[in-house]
Formats: structure tokens, C-alpha cells, sequence
């Protein structure tokens, strides 16, 4: 079927063509069109994908990697300047690598006609180490799309889909099926913290080099599918010219070769890795090659780096030896000044004015460390000295309580997907708790958590961050949870300051800890006024209450929040606050090891007694916090000492 369409209609009929679940994005201009198809068409089809409009990019893009993660497809929809939002996920998430397809849809805009920075989101792949796709018209971009998906689980990586405003809203008869191929995959999460946690340096040096060697394995993909094409008539008869284009620019190009006998035209449309061989193919029937494209020398960077790696002599003519500009949009005029230069030698050698001098990079973009490390060979995240929370950490009670909450209602632990968030709360990934199964970036995972839920998982969903945490980032996710009535639970550990970086105020932090002039934001306060009904503060030290009121907040819908509210320990101890140590009565210990199990605390020690062994507890660590002595059948361990 063939139907009139914008190119961002065309990407979302192509989304649904591949039988997305999820789709989300924040609007903006050029992108906004493919959204608000995908939105319309939820509201008037059954079956339909889940289309939200997230609270803000970042949300968006955590929201449907949630979903991808649990297998199913999804696609989040953004303009270039979105994607500096949602970077700090992106960057991570490419790390982790994705289940089902996972397509960021960014639209560009060249010439800067919506008004914004001439923002190139190539280079932002680049840096994210994601493929990127551009469309060259509405139809490649409804194809593109299609491809996104499948190309995306075959190497298990994000992929960026890129298109420009000149594509975006352009108008093309397009040929598609214009109908939503539901795929109908059961939704499943299993924990792997290798995956999706950065639970230390080996694990994330690991994941950065899987993400190179998928890169790789995209860019055998890209050649095999021939998604570039070298398009050259006479060939060997060729002038020893080549032009390079890329993207929007294709079409303009291939108009205005018309006019130009025998030039081979390779067209990339698959940017991000460079298809090496079929540019090593078009070097090698060339002495001069004009490369094309909008704003910053991306693709020409690459290749002059490929140029440089195989010895190869030609001229290469672009933006790097000052003949084409870096900004705007491409007009016919800029690509005929360029025609005209190869073909007919006469390019002026002169600099733009402020043109800066760039040096071509002796090592290519696509070169990989050549480590084939996997994560087997990986040192384990803990053997013997598990990372956990400080003696007396509160957080360690609220674990304990989740755990036991759990266990209470008889759930599958294997099945309680907990997202860890960044700060000391993620320590509850490690033993003994083996809480956290996702850690991505500030604040997401409580975006994480919706894309679960939204993915399909019928257990219930818990997301865990820190007070600190919860400013910096967790606000908006929170409200889009609230929004959407995508309900899970949400426990918010507030110690009162941000500890892992050394303990600097935060907002929540008593204003006479604050310094002069400052007011604590109170955050029971804040999730009140976002809409939050299901509110309940707990003491997790007081463990009978905290794991009464998880137990129940587990079963409950919608959307809940606990807030675990404890002051730091080691903050409380540095102002010599610590009122009181536990004691091991040795004759009541029988070396059960529960305590040390249930609490992992470092006080606690194995000691002998006697002939015989027993736990003892180390007063200097201790900080008299009474999760060990709710471990304890034998009442052996008590309040005691006063330090
Ligand atoms: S009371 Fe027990 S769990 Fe708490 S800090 Fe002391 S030894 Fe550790
Ligand atoms: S839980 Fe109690 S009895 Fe068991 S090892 Fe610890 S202190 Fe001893």
C-alpha cells in the first residue's frame, strides 16, 4: 500500500510495522510528528502499542529500555537537543547492551530552522559507541526504521535512528504495509548484574568492550543487508573521481550527478560504524573523493582516517581542507561548488575565515582494543569481602526489611525486579541482600521500573534510590509514573546526606548542617504535591514496622512510595552522636551465623570462645543500630556498652 506521508509518520508506520509494544518521547521540533502518529493510532486501535509522552527525554528513553530489557520492542522519539537529556542513560545503557529492539529516534536540524544549536547527533553516537542509521527520504526512513529493530537485536545494542528536518518533513508516497505486526513475546527479567549494573571496574571496562566488538559485528550486518550502496556506471571506466554522500543529502546528490559522467556515488545511509569494505572499495577506484554532508566533518573524519590506515594517496575533498562549510543546510549550491571542485580540480585551497585547523586522526573510529575479555573472564563482583553498607548504614535495615517483606508474602525473590539507582543504596545489590538488579544513571530507576511494568512483568516492580539521588534526578520520572498510573513501588532511602562522594548537604539535609541561609526541602512533602497517595515513612531500624509496611506496600497498586528515613551513621558518628554499641552475650551465641548473614555488617566477626566458636562484635565499628540483635534466636546479642 502506498500512502502520503511526512518522514516522521514514516517512522512511526515503520515502528509499528515491526511490531513495537512501547513507544515514548518527549516533543520537539523536528521530531514531534512520529509520536503523535504512534499516539493516535494507540488511541484508535486495539491492539495497539503503549504510547506515553514522558515527563521528559531522559524518562522516555528509561521507560523504553525498561521495556526492551524484559524482550519486547520499543522506540523513544526526541529532537537533537533531547538527546543531551537523556545522555547520561544513553551512555550507560549502551554499556548494558538491550534484549528486544531498541530504537532512539533523534531528529536533527541543519540550518537550525526550529531555532536550537546545529546540534550533530553523529557525534553523539560516536561518543555513546551506538550504530546510527540516517534516512535519505520518507520511504528509506520508514525501511531504516524496520531495520532499526532487527539490526538492534542482532547485536544487542541500542540503535540510533537519525533523520533531518529536510526528511523529517518532507512529504513521499510511501510504500509500507501500514499495519501493526504485534509480535506477542512474553515478557521475562533475569538478574545479571554483569549486565546491567556497573558494579565496579572490571565489570564496566568489560561492558566497554563488548560494546567495540558489537560494533563490529553491526557493521558485518550493515554490509551484508547492503544498506550502503556504491552506485557507479562505467566503472571501470572511471575518471578516478568519487563522490561520498550521507543521509538527506543522497537524493540532491544523486540529481546533480545527472549532470556529471562516470562519478561513483557511494550513498551511506548506515553512518555509525563505517561500512569499511564498501569504502575501501570506492578508494580504491578513486584518486579524488568529495564527501558530502551537513554540518560537522563526521563522515569524513572516518575515512580520511581509513584513507590514512591503508597508505592510500589520493586527495580527499570536504570540510577539513576548508572547501565546504560546517554549518547550515546544504542548498544545491554547496553540493555543485563541491561537483565542480572534484571533477574539474579548481577548489580554492584557502581557508573559511575562523575555520579551525583539524588534524586528522592517525587511529580510526572503529578500531577496537582487540581484548577479547568476556564476562567470564571477569574477577567475581564480591568473593570474600562483599562492597556493603558501613556498620550501622540504615540502609541496611531497609533491605533487610524488603527482603523479609518478600519472603512474607511468599514471593519469588528471582522474580522481584528491584532497580538500584547511583549512590550507597546500590550497595544492596551485593551479598548478603542481592537486592539491585539494574544500575544505569541518576535517578533512572525509577524510569526503569515504569518499562517493566509497561514491558509486561506481572510481579511487582520495586525501584530504590536515595534522597539525594531522588533530587538530582528522580523527580521527573516519579511525576511521569504518577501521570501515566503505571504503578510499582518506589522506597526513597533518605539518610539525610549524599554519602558516597563524602558526605556533602544536600536538600534534604537539617538546615544547621546546611551552613547560613539554606532551608531543608522536606521530600515527604514533595512526593505529597506530585500526587503520591500511598505515601508511609518507616524507621528501618525498626524492623517489625518496616517490614509490616513493605509487606503491604508489595501487594498494593498503583503507585506507592516508602520513605526509609535514617540519618547516616557515619555522619551521626562523626559528631560523636553513636549512643550506644550491641554485645555478644558468648554464652548464649551458638555459631548459627544468621546474624552475619542477614546484616553482612563488618562489626561483626568470627571469634573463638572457650573450645568453641561464636560471633563477637567489634565496639570501635559498631554503632548500636539493633538490625543484628533481629537476627539473633538465641537473644545473644543485645544494647549494651555505652561508648
Ligand atoms: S548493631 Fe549489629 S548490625 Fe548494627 S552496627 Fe552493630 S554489629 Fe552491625
Ligand atoms: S545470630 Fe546470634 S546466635 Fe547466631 S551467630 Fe549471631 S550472635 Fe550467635
Amino acid at each position: 500500500m502506498k500512502k502520503m506521508i511526512i518522514g516522521n509518520q514514516a517512522v512511526a508506520y515503520g515502528a509499528l510495522s515491526a511490531g513495537i509494544d512501547i513507544a515514548t518521547g518527549y516533543p520537539g521540533t523536528p521530531s514531534s510528528e512520529a509520536l503523535t502518529e504512534l499516539f493516535n493510532f494507540s488511541q484508535k486501535n486495539d491492539p495497539s502499542p503503549y504510547v506515553e509522552w514522558s515527563v521528559n527525554e531522559k524518562v522516555a528513553f528509561e521507560v523504553a529500555t525498561g521495556a526492551a530489557w524484559t524482550g519486547k520492542r520499543a522506540i523513544t522519539t526526541m529532537k537533537m537537543s533531547g538527546c543531551n537529556v537523556a545522555s547520561d542513560s544513553i551512555l550507560s545503557v549502551a554499556y548494558s547492551g538491550t534484549r528486544g529492539g531498541l530504537v532512539i529516534y533523534i531528529a536533527d536540524d541543519p540550518g537550525a530552522e526550529a531555532g536550537m544549536p546545529e546540534q550533530d547527533t553523529r557525534l553523539f553516537a560516536l561518543q555513546a559507541g551506538l550504530p546510527l542509521l540516517e534516512a535519505s527520504t520518507p520511504q528509506s526512513a520508514y525501511k531504516l526504521t524496520r531495520f532499526s529493530f532487527e539490526l538492534s537485536e542482532k547485536t544487542e545494542l541500542p540503535v540510533i535512528l537519525r533523520l533531518v528536518t529536510s526528511v523529517s518533513h518532507a512529504q513521499e508516497m510511501v510504500e509500507g504495509d501500514y499495519s501493526y505486526n504485534r509480535l506477542d513475546r512474553e515478557a521475562s527479567f533475569e538478574r545479571d548484574i554483569f549486565k546491567y549494573t556497573k558494579a565496579g571496574s572490571a565489570i564496566c571496562v568489560g561492558q566497554h568492550e563488548t560494546l567495540l566488538l558489537r560494533l563490529k559485528q553491526a557493521e558485518r550486518i550493515v554490509a551484508d543487508r547492503r544498506i550502503n550502496r556504491l552506485n557507479c556506471r562505467n566503472c571501470s571506466d572511471s575518471t578516478g573521481f568519487s563522490v561520498v554522500s550521507s543521509g538527506s543529502l543522497i537524493p540532491y546528490v544523486n540529481e546533480e550527478l545527472m549532470n556529471f559522467e562516470d562519478v561513483p556515488h557511494l550513498a551511506l545511509e548506515s553512518i555509525y560504524p563505517l561500512d569499511e569494505n564498501i569504502v575501501i572499495k570506492m578508494l580504491k577506484k578513486s584518486e579524488r573523493v568529495l564527501i558530502l554532508e551537513e554540518l560537522e566533518p563526521v563522515v569524513e573524519i572516518m575515512i580520511r582516517s581509513l584513507a590514512n590506515k591503508l597508505g592510500w594517496c589520493g586527495t580527499i575533498l570536504g570540510k577539513m581542507d576548508g572547501l565546504l562549510p560546517r554549518t547550515g543546510k546544504y542548498e544545491r549550491e554547496v553540493i555543485l561548488k563541491g561537483l565542480e571542485a572534484l571533477v574539474r580540480g579548481n577548489r580554492k585551497r584557502k581557508k573559511h575565515e575562523n575555520e579551525p585547523i583539524v588534524e586528522t586522526p592517525s587511529i580510526g573510529f572503529s578500531e577496537i582494543t582487540g581484548n577479547k575479555q568476556n564476562r567470564n573472564d571477569l574477577p567475581p563482583v564480591s568473593i570474600k569481602h562483599p562492597i556493603t553498607f558501613c556498620a550501622g548504614c540504615p540502609h541496611r535495615g531497609t533491605f533487610m526489611a524488603l527482603v523479609r517483606a518478600i519472603k512474607r508474602n511468599r514471593m519469588d525473590r528471582n522474580k522481584i525486579i528491584v532497580t538500584g539507582d547511583i549512590g550507597c543504596t546500590i550497595l544492596g545489590m551485593n551479598p548478603p541482600f542481592n537486592s539491585c538488579w539494574t544500575e544505569v544513571s541518576m535517578g533512572s530507576s525509577i524510569g526503569l521500573a515504569q518499562g517493566f511494568v509497561r514491558g509486561g512483568i506481572r510481579e511487582p516492580v520495586v525501584a530504590t534510590i536515595g534522597d539525594s539521588t531522588f533530587f538530582h534526578a528522580g523527580m521527573p520520572p516519579l511525576i511521569n509514573a504518577v501521570q501515566h498510573r503505571t504503578g510499582f513501588l518506589l522506597i526513597i532511602m533518605d539518610n539525610g546526606w549524599t554519602c558516597m562522594t563524602g558526605f556533602q548537604p544536600n536538600p534534604g539535609t537539617e538546615e544547621r548542617f546546611q551552613g547560613a541561609n539554606t532551608r531543608q526541602v522536606d521530600i515527604s512533602r514533595l512526593v505529597q504535591a506530585m500526587g503520591i497517595d500511598d505515601l508511609q515513612v518507616i524507621n528501618p531500624f525498626d524492623q517489625e514496622h518496616s517490614e509490616e509496611v513493605l509487606s503491604q506496600a508489595l501487594l498494593a497498586r498503583g503507585v506507592r512510595v516508602v520513605i526509609a528515613r535514617k540519618e547516616c551513621a557515619i555522619t551521626v558518628a562523626r559528631r560523636g552522636e553513636v549512643e550506644s554499641v550491641c554485645v555478644v552475650d558468648p554464652e548464649l551465641c551458638n555459631f548459627c551465623k544468621r546474624c552475619l548473614r542477614e546484616t553482612g555488617c563488618q562489626a561483626l566477626f568470627v571469634s573463638d570462645y572457650e573450645d568453641r566458636e561464636i560471633v563477637k562484635i567489634d565496639t570501635d565499628q559498631c554503632n548500636g543500630c539493633t538490625l543484628c540483635i533481629t537476627s539473633c534466636p538465641t537473644d545473644a546479642i543485645s544494647t549494651g556498652k555505652i561508648k
